[in-house]
Parts: structure tokens; sequence; C-alpha cells
């Protein structure tokens, strides 16, 4: 098969993931939820989601960051079948940045992140964001790529908010 169209389909089908995603209602819906189906992934658990939701790694739309790490990396492992005979292939899945494209999709799906949104909640948000500040400083790992605190009520490796591995000592 040409080596190009093995590229743009494994691009392809990232980006479709990436758009699912951040179509979703906040914190995942029926569509995503097939699409989660459709490669084998289990979406966190209702607790798991209801925590997330309560914490301080605020979304204003989307599925949880987590939930598209996995499905890339279902995406990537089911196109490495095809990489061994294609050089091309191989450079662009191992040239796909996980921690970098997980943060790019929470940078889209944060509050605050446009200028409507920062009219919007003017009235609300110095103060929660300024108590949202005060409480992370009482934990002690946060995640090296999202910067969403370890919590406590639960023990986990990678953390719950976007899958990394990188949780560091603060
Ligand atoms: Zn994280």
């Amino acid at each position: 098969m040409d080596e190009n169209k093995l590229v743009s389909d494994f691009n392809t089908e990232t980006e479709q993931a990436f758009r699912t995603a951040w179509h979703s209602e906040k914190g995942g819906d029926e569509n995503w939820n097939r699409l989660l189906e459709s490669y084998g992934v289990s979406p966190l658990s209702p607790a798991e989601k209801e925590m997330l939701i309560n914490s301080e790694m605020k979304i204003s739309r989307g599925a949880f960051p987590i939930e598209l790490r996995r499905v890339y990396e279902k995406i990537i492992d089911k196109h490495r079948l095809g990489a061994s005979s294609s050089e091309k292939l191989n450079n662009a899945l191992n040239s796909f940045d996980m921690e970098s494209k997980v943060l790019e999709y929470y940078q889209k799906i944060k509050p605050f992140s446009g200028m409507s949104d920062i009219f919007k909640n003017a009235g609300t948000g110095t103060q929660k964001y300024s108590s949202g500040l005060q409480k992370e400083k009482q934990h002690t790992f946060k995640c090296k790529n999202c910067g969403a605190p370890r919590l406590e009520e639960m023990q986990y490796d990678n953390c719950l908010f976007c899958g990394s591995i990188l949780f560091e000592k603060t």
C-alpha cells in the first residue's frame, strides 16, 4: 500500500478521535462511549468521573483526556501492525508525542481558554481560581504533564486526569 496513504490514515484516525472527544458533552456522552467501545477501551467508572468533575482540573466540555489517551494508544497499536513495511508510517508513529497531544487536547477543553469565557465567568472566576490554588498546595504529587494533583482519595499510578505516568514530587 502507498506509504503516504498509511500515514494519512493514521492521522485521520487520531484527528477523528480528537474531534469526537472534543465534541462530546462534558465527561463523555453516547457518541464518545461508542467510539471507546469500538476500540475496546473502558470508560472511567462513574466514581472516577465524579471525582474528576469535583477536582481542581476543571473542564468546560469534552471527554476526559485520559480516555482520549487510551484511544490514541489503541490507534497506535493498530497501525503498528502495518508499520513494519513502511518507514514513513513507523516515523509517524514514533514521533507521535503522547504527552503533548493529550495536553493539547486539555488546552481545548479547559475553561477560560477564550475571551468570551473570560467575560462570561468574570464574576465568579477569580475567587474560585484562588481557592483552587490554595487547595493545590496541600497536595504532594502533581502530574508533570497536565499539573493535576494526585487525588488522595484513592490509589493509582498514572494521572487520573490525563493518564500520564509522570507524577513528580513538588
Ligand atoms: Zn496529568
